[in-house]
């Protein structure tokens, strides 16, 4: 569980991402929802030369004003200055919200389709994916990543534009009015850049500390809170505070570097800033007292050099922004490029409603990793049969029920539904037609009656109750706070084992099945939730093919037929009798594990 969320982050590689790797498998994926957005991006794109053009207008009239109007006493021309710098200033207002209302459209636009694409791609991924992935990392890619994206695509690329803008523009506008004075300006440059560069690179490891120290930190908390239990009951508490306490010690150092690091970075700008005036000033007053250039133009340049060194500075921080996207985008794709596994036929076959629900396992063979866990799997269960699967823990018995269906694909074999191939029939119909009841009931945080129907959230209460009527869940249902509309808490807190067993029998009704996978729960209840449950039972099992994995012989005792499974393979295949006489590992398992329940097989 350590360093579920936390751990995405830090093992993303943030440090080792650059340009390079933005490869044009990336640029291709991100291109493939810009250009829809084309039209606005270009409009944003001319808002910020505009905001640029505005921002720089103002150096350049003051110039205009002193040398042309206020030397000559024109108070006319000097009005007409006013009211330029007042238009300008209201050009760059209505441009500024613009530009900054369209990146943040397409931004948001552009991260809720990715987002929305990521979620439906996962959620089509099969299990293998799921078992080898980190459910923190996979969450961490909807949330985090995609967030990373949406600071780089809704503000980070506007500084950079508009940044980039503003120092050209300065650059042209001072060489163009006069080349010897701006060279001498740009004499700063190569402290400002080396600076940044300096602290930006201390900035980025600092920064990338804190990302870490948080990663930390979350996944400590994460443990943690869902581990209370056990902590409580081990009395971990003050040991854990402890740990905790240091951890969060760590995050607070990281972040005082981190933000000494920023204090610095203004005032070197703050410093660059004013050796750039003073060049000005002095060399400026130089070539103005041989006559070389007006005052106006030092006043122009006045104002171009206070504004150059603000965007340079803001260059390092637009740097972090781009290096978490770049390596959030990085992440994302990785994850969208997973090719679903399970895929849909392109036949399609819906079953029919009165399809002969028989089963048939044709040297079927599976392996999640390396090793087989299916090996050559022949097994055939009649339409209406009641097949049991009973073997040692790890023999494949579960594996072969997923197989069925089809929460994985045999790897070698076919098994036939009605004689046609699970993979040829359409998802749907093939989920429709099966239910299963899993040994670990899964319910999530919502009222009885929607954990029910979940299946099909469209069947009217009063189906759901009947179904529950049917399987003795009515009464407890009945008698609980709110009835069907109690909530169950997290996982079904709130329910006893049997509960929970019950309402998965429920739900498992919904489609009304023709066949059942039941995985029966190895948990052990009280005697008469025993009884509520083997009745309940005989309600699930009526009319429908099943094929059960029973850990109880009560409910053994409902099967037509048992199969043994050792290894993945069929050992033997028979009725309780026969096996008795014949089986040695079923005799075995019968003494060690189904006799547990004090009952006599009949
Ligand atoms: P049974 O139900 O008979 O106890 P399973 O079908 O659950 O057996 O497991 C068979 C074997 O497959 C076991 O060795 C188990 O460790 C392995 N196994 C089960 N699920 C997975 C999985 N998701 N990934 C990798 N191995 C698995």
């Amino acid at each position: 569980m350590r360093g579920g969320f936390g751990r995405r982050i830090t093992s993303g590689g943030e440090e080792e991402f650059s340009l390079k790797r933005l490869d044009k498998h990336l640029f291709k994926f991100l291109f493939s929802y810009l250009k829809k957005y084309y039209k606005k991006i270009v409009l944003a794109v001319l808002a910020m030369l505009m905001v640029s053009a505005a921002s720089l207008a103002g150096p350049y009239l003051a110039k205009v004003a002193v040398d042309n109007y206020i030397a000559q006493g024109d108070l006319q021309g000097l009005n007409i200055i006013f009211i330029l710098l007042v238009l300008s200033y209201g050009v760059y207002w209505f441009f500024s919200y613009h530009q900054t209302y369209l990146a943040n459209y397409i931004g948001q636009q552009i991260v809720g389709e990715i987002r929305e694409d990521l979620y439906k791609h996962l959620q089509g991924l099969s299990l293998r994916f799921y078992s080898k992935e980190n459910t923190g990392d996979i969450m961490s890619a909807v949330t985090h990543d995609v967030n990373a994206l949406s600071d780089l695509l809704s503000t980070g690329f506007i500084h950079l534009l508009n940044d980039f803008f503003t120092v050209t523009g300065i650059v042209v506008i001072m060489l163009m009015l006069d080349m010897k004075l701006a060279l001498a300006a740009f004499i700063v440059i190569p402290f400002t850049f080396l600076s940044v560069k300096f602290l930006g690179k201390r900035m980025r490891n600092a920064y990338r500390d804190v990302r870490e120290r948080l990663a930390d930190l979350n996944a400590d908390v994460e443990e943690n809170l869902s581990g209370i239990r056990l902590i409580q009951a081990l009395n971990r508490e003050a040991q854990n505070s402890g740990e905790f306490k240091k951890l969060s010690w760590k995050n607070l150092k990281a972040n005082l570097a981190a933000a000494s690091y920023f204090a610095l970075l203004f005032p070197l700008m703050e410093l660059s800033k004013v050796l750039g005036e003073a060049v000005v000033l002095a060399y400026g007053g130089y070539l103005v007292i041989t006559g070389a250039v007006s005052i106006g133009i030092i006043i122009a340049f006045m104002g171009y050099v206070r504004r150059f060194f603000a965007p340079l500075a803001d260059l390092s921080q637009v740097y972090n922004t781009y290096q978490s996207a770049g390596a959030a985008l990085d992440r994302i794709h990785h994850f969208m490029s997973i090719e679903k596994t399970l895929q849909e036929s392109k036949q399609k076959i819906e079953l029919a409603s009165n399809f002969k629900a028989e089963i048939d396992f044709k040297k079927v063979s599976f392996a999640y990793d390396k090793e087989k866990v299916i090996d050559d799997l022949n097994l055939k269960i009649d339409a209406g049969e009641v097949f049991a699967l009973v073997g040692p823990t790890g023999a494949g018995k579960s594996t072969a029920a997923k197989l069925m269906s089809r929460l994985y694909d045999a790897d070698e074999g076919e098994i036939l539904l009605s004689g046609i191939n699970i993979k040829d029939i359409a998802f749907n119909s093939l989920r429709q037609n099966i239910s299963v009841v899993p040994q670990d009931v899964f319910l999530f945080d919502s009222t009885v009656l929607e954990n029910i129907r979940y299946p099909n959230p469209e069947l009217s209460e009063a189906d759901v109750i009947e179904i529950c009527r049917k399987i003795n869940a009515h009464q407890f249902i009945k008698n609980m706070p709110k009835g069907y509309h109690t909530k169950v808490g997290e996982g079904g807190v709130k329910l006893s084992g049997g509960q929970k067993q019950l309402l998965s029998f429920a739900r498992a009704l919904i489609n009304d099945p023709n066949i059942l996978i039941l995985d029966e729960a190895t948990s052990s209840v009280d005697a008469y939730t025993e009884n509520m449950i083997q009745d309940a039972m005989e309600e699930l099992l009526a009319g429908r093919t099943v094929l059960m994995i029973a850990h109880r012989f009560a409910t053994l005792k409902k099967a037509a037929r048992i199969g043994v499974m050792e290894a993945g393979r069929l050992a033997a295949v028979g009725t309780h009798q026969e096996l008795m006489k014949e089986n040695q590992l079923y005799r075995e398992l019968v003494e060690k594990q189904l006799l547990k329940d004090g009952e006599i097989y009949g």
